[in-house]
């Protein structure tokens, strides 16, 4: 647990002195959207298991932008974790005013691959970690009046695709539990809503290439290509794509819209 400096007035834009925490925001999806946060003013928490990663993330966050940047690190699958770093996070930075359920991992394996421990892993990290962590921010959300969580699902929260059951039914569940979160806090400030990005230019997707390449023999290009063609623009997404739906939902003059969906796809999935 580290911090850069946390005597820093508050920053400009339209998030300054908000407190957003973000899961998974070492890297990736998650990285882009704690800077696109601290670019609105916004202060951050941001939580990963791997506190080496956190800190490099911090302390670019902090050389590029004057918001208070903090990192701890959480495993979202594990209860106790989740619970002591949301309370360090509030008695370091106050109340949290935004939640990110950013953090995610996408295993593939056939289905009769799929034994406990992968369905397990897959559920504990991508479902119940957005649960646990919204469980420990709303009471305070719905004391002030104001909140915002934004659960980064997926187009594999939409539809089906092969090899990824554990994944998809992971995140059809974050779909659902949005849209029901949504209806109960409607009246008290707080929305709730889902990102779904398609194939978005990470770890994530850099994995699934070497996979698709050691498995097939094909080239690095026709294995990309093999992710690119569910995506009409034929491209990957690009996780700053990502990140400015999910600021553009954090705004205050985005009160209005909650329990929503919101596709970043580039048209992949129409439901
Ligand atoms: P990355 O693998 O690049 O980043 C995942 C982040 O989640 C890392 O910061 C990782 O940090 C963290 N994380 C993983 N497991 C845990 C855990 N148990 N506890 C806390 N943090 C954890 O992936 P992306 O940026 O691509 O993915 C971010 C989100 O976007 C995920 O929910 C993913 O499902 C979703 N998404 C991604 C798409 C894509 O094509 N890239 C498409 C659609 C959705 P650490 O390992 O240090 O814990």
């Amino acid at each position: 647990m580290t911090s850069n400096n946390p005597e820093l007035p508050p920053g400009d834009g339209p998030l300054a002195g908000r407190h957003a925490v973000v899961t998974g925001g070492s890297r990736g999806i998650g990285a882009a959207i704690a800077a696109e946060l601290a670019g609105l003013g916004a202060d951050l928490t941001l939580m990963g298991r791997n506190s080496e990663a956190l800190g490099r993330q911090r302390d670019t966050l902090t050389a590029n932008y004057g918001t208070k940047v903090f990192d701890y690190q959480v495993d979202v699958g594990d209860a106790d974790q989740v619970a002591n770093g949301f309370q360090w996070a509030a008695n370091t930075l106050g109340p949290v005013d935004i939640l990110i359920n950013n953090a995610g991992i996408s295993p593939s394996a056939p289905f009769h691959r799929v034994d406990e421990a992968l369905w397990a892993n897959v559920m504990e990290t991508n479902l119940s970690g957005a649960y646990r962590c919204t469980q420990a921010v709303l009471p305070a959300m719905l004391e002030a009046g104001w909140g915002r969580v934004i659960n980064i699902a997926s187009t594999a929260g939409k539809i089906g695709y092969r090899y990824v059951t554990a994944y998809c039914a992971a995140k059809h569940g974050l779909i659902g539990l949005t849209r029901s979160l949504a209806l109960e806090v409607a009246q008290k400030g707080v929305t709730v809503n889902a990102v779904c990005p398609g194939f978005t230019d990470t770890a994530i997707v850099s994995d699934s290439v070497d996979e698709i390449v050691a498995k097939t023999g094909r080239s690095e290009a026709e294995a990309l290509a093999e992710i690119t063609k569910y995506n009409p623009q034929g491209r990957l997404v690009e996780p700053t794509e990502v990140a400015q739906a999910v600021a553009w939902l954090c705004l205050p003059t985005s009160g209005a819209v909650t329990g929503q969906s919101i596709m970043v796809d580039g048209g992949e999935a129409m439901p």
